[in-house]
């Protein structure tokens, strides 16, 4: 048996205006810009890492915001829902945070004992604040959101499903175990601090999820490069079709969508996204892995000019 995973590593989602999308998760939520990319599968998208000071793993909200791109549906075969963790006692700051900032946000109701802020981006797409009382004490930069009310990282997704079956006994196959169970919302959590919880809510009646602006278009979780292909391994063993490892430059990458129609990506912690730049300097670049490097003047020229983080205070 491989090494546990921890949780989630990043989650990805696709947006519409870079420079909207730029804007919320950094001055509004209060993450840092972390890589300043492009899509390696198509690169006239800008590929854009948010995180907290490092970028750590369980902490990273990435994009592709296509300009003008077609509005998705949220619906089954998809992770319908980002949770990010906030300390308990930060609940009425980011109530009135949201508010200020005209955030499409509910009223924090109770799950599972937790109190939990959903709130969507500016594409819809559907997050929430979930309020802990041993909050991770986090790594968030100097910015907007004073630090004893920052969001810490991930708490977890909330995949919708038509059937939970296979993709629970997935999870538990990768080492989550099931602790709470509520109507057709069953939750499995992981051994981490950060982005450990799995809520699998099925429905057979909802429609099918479209991808497009205001969707998650993968989640990945947390691995080791000793481990990762034991995991695929494990996938393999599932009935799924998994990637080989793709190198990705900041970790290696296993893809493997999910019979309940998520994608799945199995993501190794190192070695990270200070491997092409300073720690202090993460995201103020286009950063382009090698292999793209002799391409940059082209890649430039296709891309929307988006403003610095400093700028975009
Ligand atoms: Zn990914």
């Amino acid at each position: 048996m491989p090494a546990d995973i921890p949780g989630i590593h990043h989650v990805t989602a696709i947006a519409s205006d870079p420079g909207e999308n730029l804007s919320f998760y950094t001055r509004t939520l209060g993450l840092r810009l972390v890589k300043r990319s492009v899509n390696q599968d198509d690169v006239s998208v800008y590929h854009l890492f948010y995180g907290d000071y490092s970028g750590s793993p369980g902490t990273s909200m990435t994009f592709f915001p296509y300009e003008g791109a077609r509005q998705g549906r949220i619906g089954t075969g998809q992770v319908a829902t980002t949770a990010f963790l906030i300390p308990a006692d930060a609940v009425d700051y980011w109530v009135d945070r949201l508010a200020e900032e005209g955030v499409d946000a509910d009223d924090p109701r109770e799950r599972f004992g937790d109190t939990v802020i959903p709130f969507r981006d500016p594409d819809g797409l559907q997050l929430e604040l979930v309020a802990l009382e041993d909050a991770p004490e986090g790594n968030m930069p100097t910015g907007p959101v004073p630090e004893e009310h920052a969001i810490r990282g991930f708490f977890g997704v909330t995949l919708s499903l038509a059937s939970a079956e296979p993709t629970a006994d997935l999870l538990e196959a990768m080492g989550f175990d099931e602790t709470e169970r509520e109507r057709t919302r069953r939750r499995f959590e992981a051994s981490g601090d950060l982005g450990y919880v799995v809520d699998v809510l099925e429905d057979p009646q909802a429609a099918r999820g479209q991808p497009g602006a205001g969707t998650v278009h993968h989640v990945a979780f947390q691995v080791t490069d000793e481990d990762q292909a034991a995991w695929r391994d494990v996938l393999m063993d599932h009935g799924l079709r998994p990637t080989e490892i793709i190198d990705r430059k900041w970790f290696k990458s296993v893809y493997a969508r999910t019979q309940g129609g998520v994608l799945f990506e199995l993501a190794t912690k190192s070695p990270g996204y200070t491997v092409d730049e300073d720690l202090d300097e993460l995201g103020e670049r286009l950063v382009l892995p090698e292999w793209l490097e002799d391409r940059r003047d082209e890649i430039e020229a296709g891309l929307a000019d988006l403003p610095t983080p400093e700028s975009a205070e």
